[in-house]
This record gives structure tokens, C-alpha cells and sequence, in this order.
């Protein structure tokens, strides 16, 4: 392998990441053993990705900090999907930013981003644009209850939405939501919410990860499984085509991940969304897979070979959210790994994660119930 990386790229690349988040961290990591090295642009000082290179602190938004940041980079890549789309072109214009500035843009607002689904003939909820009153009149007749009232920008993590029920709720919804861009969705009666995470290299080389199993509570994700459990192989094959239409059509460079609902109708996929970025429902990659997707994140934005997705096995991701469980009662439990990301505890924030691994699935589900006792 190691004369496929050129002696230049190997020793002395510097790659600048925008975030230094925990997402941040955990890529910086991932080049330590390629020999790259890391620059971060984050406004919050001391961020969880800061001991593993340099962090400029500052806004996104300032011209000449963002020219400091981009002196000597090989290339620029970013952890979050919020990052202003004038920022990526800003950078863009220096230097190579990967994955390409119109996955942002596509991602950042969700009407944006089914219109982009329904242009390859992927399917999604009906939804509408929703500016006016009217509007969501209009809208409510042609998708019907239930539905979803969502903001277009800016909403994770199940903030920035509402459930319709009945016509009653609308005007609560309203008066929560209304005045910025929204979008009505149809709700999807969902048996489960699956990922997947894909890849595709600067020459276009593409491999996906099996399907993930996702859990969430109050709209935080929870706990994630792969493979997904009795993983039906023409679900994996229409979800690996989804995401290489979505990549090609992108001329993606770097990890893509799409939320998915699986239903009991047809198709039985049906998108939800994308980041175009490392996703915390592949964090079991670091340990359950051949190659991490921070990694191949990594190799793809380097132009350097992608590694096999393979699975090793089982594996699981338990997140830690709000407060940190007993560590010593975490490391001692059977193939269990623990990554803590060194924030302050805080209600609803990301701590850390655990990843459990086993042979089969039944030991797998036996140790994440577990492991799930502690946190
Ligand atoms: P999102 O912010 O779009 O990822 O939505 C957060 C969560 O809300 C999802 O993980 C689903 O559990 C649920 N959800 C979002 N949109 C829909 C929908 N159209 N139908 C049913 N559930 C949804």
C-alpha cells in the first residue's frame, strides 16, 4: 500500500478541516498514521479537535482569517454541514475543498435537498414549500395529515420541526414556526430509520458501508447497529443505489451519508436526508470495519486509494449524551471501546460513544443491552 501514496502527500500534506468538533477529532486522528497533518477553523476555543493540530479561533465568515487558514493547505474538507456556502467558494478559489461546495449547498436546505432526490428519481415524503399561511393551507390538501412542518435551514437533531396530527395542531405549529422558509412533509409510517455511508474517491472510485440501524430519542440519535439487523441484501443493493447516483451526480469527493426510513410498502427505502460529511451513525467504523469512514473521509480528500468497508464482524455505537457513565464499568465490559470527546457535560450533548463488538449478532445485541445498563 505504501507505494501507492506519494512521498510528498505521505509526509507533509496539510489538510484544513472547518470545524474541530469531535467529528474533527476523530478525522485528524484517522490521518495521524498516513503521515497527514491538520489545520482547524472553529470559533470556540479549545475544541474537542484542538490538541490534534493547530486551531485557528475565529467566525467563518471573516476574508482574512479564512485566507490565514487556507496559507499552506492542500486541500480544505469540514465536519458540520452548516458551513456558509460564501465560506466554501471563498476557500475554494485558494485552494481544492472536498467533499464539492454544492453538496453544502444542497444539504443546508431541505427543500433543496428533496428537489435534488426527486431529480434522481429517489424517493422522499411529498413535501411542499411552505412561506405563507397559505401556503401551508395549500399544502396540508395535497399531502394530507399526518405530516411534518419543518424549517428549511438550520434544524438537527429533531429541532426546527413539528408533527401535524390533526388539523388542530396546525395553528400551534404555526405560531412555533412560522416566518422563516419551511417545508411539509408527508409522514412516513417508518418500521425503522437505516443509514448508509458511502464514498467516492477523487477518481471516482465508490464503496459503501452496510446499512445502519439508527435509534433516537427526543430526536437524538442513541444507538446504532450494523450490519442492520436481518439486513434483507436487495435493501443494501437499493440503498448503495440511492447513494451512488446521489455521489455521481454530486461529483462527490469524501464520505456522503443518507438517513433512510425503511417502510413495509414500496419502495421500501425512502430518504429522509444526506450529510455530506462523517456521520455519528458510522462511528463503529473505527473499530468495526476494515477501514474507519474517517479514514476513508481522509483517503478520499487526499487523492489516495479508499480502503475496503468491509465489516469485521458485529458492531454497535452507544452514544453518551449529557453525562459520562462509570468509565472503569465501561472498559471492563467485553469488546468494548470507549471515545470520550473531552467536552463539559451539558443535557442533550454529545460526551462520547462507546463501540461494542462481537462475532454474531445475538452476543452483539447481548452486549449493547449491557453496555446500554451503564449509561
Ligand atoms: P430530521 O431532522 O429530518 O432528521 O428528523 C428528525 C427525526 O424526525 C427523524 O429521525 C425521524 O424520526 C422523524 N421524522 C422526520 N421527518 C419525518 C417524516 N417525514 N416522517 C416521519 N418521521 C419523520
Amino acid at each position: 500500500m505504501s507505494g501507492t501514496i506519494p512521498a510528498k502527500k505521505g509526509t507533509s500534506m496539510i489538510i484544513g478541516i472547518l470545524g474541530a468538533g469531535q467529528l474533527g477529532r476523530m478525522l485528524a486522528l484517522a490521518g495521524v498514521p498516513l503521515g497527514l497533518h491538520v489545520r482547524f477553523l472553529d470559533p470556540t476555543p479549545n475544541s474537542p479537535a484542538a490538541r490534534l493540530g493547530e486551531q485557528i479561533v475565529g467566525s467563518y465568515d471573516d476574508p482574512e482569517l479564512l485566507a490565514r487558514f487556507a496559507a499552506g493547505l492542500d486541500l480544505v474538507t469540514y465536519e458540520f454541514e452548516n458551513v456558509p456556502t460564501a465560506t466554501a467558494a471563498l476557500l475554494a478559489e485558494h485552494v481544492p475543498v472536498f467533499p464539492p461546495p454544492i453538496a453544502l449547498a444542497n444539504a443546508q436546505d431541505r427543500l433543496a435537498e428533496k428537489r435534488f432526490f426527486q431529480q434522481l428519481a429517489i424517493p422522499t415524503a411529498p413535501f411542499a414549500a411552505v412561506d405563507t399561511q397559505a401556503d401551508l393551507d395549500v399544502a396540508l390538501d395535497i399531502i394530507g395529515l399526518p405530516a411534518v412542518l419543518k424549517t428549511r435551514r438550520l434544524g438537527y437533531d429533531g429541532k426546527g420541526q413539528v408533527v401535524l396530527r390533526q388539523r388542530e395542531d396546525v395553528e400551534q405549529a404555526w405560531a412555533m414556526l412560522g416566518g422563516q422558509p419551511l417545508i411539509l412533509e408527508g409522514f412516513v409510517p417508518f418500521v425503522r430509520e437505516l443509514s448508509i455511508l458511502a464514498v467516492r474517491g477523487r477518481d471516482g472510485a465508490t464503496a459503501c458501508y452496510p446499512l445502519i440501524e439508527n435509534t433516537h430519542r427526543d430526536g437524538i440519535l442513541r444507538r446504532s447497529v450494523a450490519p442492520a439487523p436481518e439486513l434483507d441484501p436487495q435493501l443494501q443493493a437499493l440503498a448503495e443505489s440511492y447513494a451512488t447516483r446521489a455521489l455521481d451526480a454530486l461529483g462527490y469527493v469524501g464520505v456522503l451519508t443518507i438517513e433512510l426510513f425503511q417502510t413495509e410498502q414500496q419502495p421500501a427505502l425512502i430518504v429522509n436526508e444526506m450529510a455530506p460529511r462523517v456521520h455519528n451513525s458510522g462511528h463503529w467504523t473505527i473499530e468495526g470495519a476494515e477501514t474507519s469512514q474517517f479514514e476513508n473521509h481522509i483517503r478520499a480528500v487526499a487523492g489516495l486509494p479508499l480502503g475496503s468497508t468491509a465489516m469485521r464482524g458485529y458492531a454497535a455505537m452507544i452514544n453518551l449524551i449529557g453525562d459520562l457513565p462509570a468509565i472503569q464499568a465501561v472498559l471492563a465490559m467485553p469488546a468494548a471501546h470507549l471515545h470520550l470527546y473531552e467536552k463539559a457535560p451539558r443535557t442533550g450533548r454529545k460526551l462520547g460513544h462507546v463501540t461494542v463488538c462481537a462475532d454474531d449478532m445475538p452476543t452483539l445485541l447481548e452486549r449493547i443491552a449491557a453496555i446500554e445498563a451503564l449509561v
